[in-house]
């Protein structure tokens, strides 16, 4: 007799796969563990996915001094792979990264992307460069993924905020590239929500269970993760830190969402640009635009105090002496009872973080889709805490 055929939790599949990138060679029994399932699902859940080519075993170093070597569990990087997009203001990152969560290729392209048209032209002939140069197989292709700077309504598949791309906004996105570069299907993310997810499943965030991601860039945005869950809000529109006001209105900090005195406004890339143009010795710059992102992260801890705050993004990659002041800055404003509890957190991913994250959830709704689910169903999930005690066994 058969066994039963286990209809699995939607976030199961994509936690499964995530441990297994994030901690190779695991044991079945080691992995149910990990994910607080039981052997008898966890067993289910392997079998499937290894005859679906998603997952093998492979000889463990671990473990092996002895005897036969011991077969542990390894993702498949040649299952799949994802073609990745995150349209910035000024540049265009488009990647191919693989199935166990390796860029294959990278490539970064100077260009403003205010005009829609052209934005996408220079996306979609990126992407074919890239599939050429790679020269997979495009029955492998798992879909696109899409980061875009402003808040994106999936339901209505629309941007509805970008005020540093407002041409962009109300535009049909994930469409637009279907037609544009014909890979199906299209994921869209905010770009911090991307980069947060990217932190989440393979940098800083792997072990943390809440943590903000700030973006600190052209412009400035966060993604905001409780009990390892994105939230969202109402219509997605959680995380708009670069809105947050931290200055007296002044006519040099006209936000362009139309108010003044907005972080953004004045301690994004954008703004050390206007400073130092406006005659401002550098240094003097960045101690202006950590005191503002101070006030910002030291409200957030005071309010959320998240385990973590990660920063990432060009404007810290670009001047690196920023990092200290931000601390400081920061510090000197929480709670002193919360000082210890909310780690300050430099991307260890960097510009990575969100290519990674859009690979995920395109990975995630090609394993669900392949599990039988409706596309309607198949928005980015969670992916909840392995099993901590677990895990200090793995490293013993
Ligand atoms: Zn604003």
């Amino acid at each position: 007799m058969q066994p039963p055929r286990i209809q699995y939790g939607r976030a199961d599949i994509g936690r499964l796969i995530n441990l297994l990138r994030n901690y190779p060679q695991l044991s079945r029994s080691e992995l149910a563990a990990m994910s607080l399932v039981t052997p008898a699902t966890i067993g289910h859940q392997v079998r499937d996915l290894m005859e679906a080519g998603w997952i093998k075993e492979s000889s463990s170093r671990r473990g092996a001094q002895v005897g036969r070597p011991r077969l542990g569990l390894v993702v498949n990087d040649e299952a799949a792979y994802a073609i990745v997009a995150v349209i910035g203001l000024t540049t265009v990152i488009v990647a191919m990264v693989d199935f166990g969560g390796h860029i294959l290729i990278k490539r970064e392209i100077p260009q403003s992307m205010a005009a829609v048209a052209r934005g996408i032209t220079v996306v979609s002939q990126t992407i074919s460069e890239v599939m050429a140069a790679q020269a997979l197989d495009p029955v492998k292709c798992a879909g696109l993924g899409i980061a875009i700077p402003g808040i994106w309504d999936a339901e209505n598949e629309t941007v509805v905020f970008s005020p540093n791309l407002p041409e962009w906004e109300g535009m049909k996105v994930g469409e637009l590239f279907r037609r544009s570069v014909g890979i199906e299907p299209v994921v869209v993310e905010n770009d911090a929500d991307a980069a947060a997810w990217g932190e989440l499943w393979f940098g800083t965030g792997r072990d943390v269970q809440d943590m903000m991601y700030i973006l600190c860039d052209v412009g400035i945005g966060s993604g905001l993760v409780i009990n390892r869950q994105l939230v969202r809000g109402q219509d997605n529109s959680v995380g708009e830190i670069g809105h947050m006001w931290v200055g007296a209105p002044d006519s040099t900090s006209r936000c362009g969402c139309g108010h003044h005195g907005c972080l953004e406004a004045s301690a994004s890339l954008a703004s050390l640009n206007r400073y130092v143009d406006a005659g401002m010795s550098l240094s003097d710059a960045l101690e202006k635009i950590a005191e503002y992102v101070g006030m910002s992260l030291s409200s957030i801890i005071n309010l959320l105090c998240p385990q973590a705050l990660v920063l990432g993004g060009a404007l810290l990659e670009q001047n690196p002496v920023l990092w200290p002041l931000i601390v400081q800055s920061t510090r000197s404003r929480v709670l002193n009872h919360l000082l210890h509890k909310s780690q300050l957190i430099l991307s260890s991913l960097g510009s990575h973080a969100p290519l990674l994250g859009l690979a995920s959830l395109v990975f995630e709704r090609q394993l669900l889709a392949a599990q039988g689910y409706p596309p309607e169903s198949l928005s980015p999930t969670r992916w909840s805490h392995p099993n901590s005690d677990a895990l200090k066994f793995f490293y013993e």
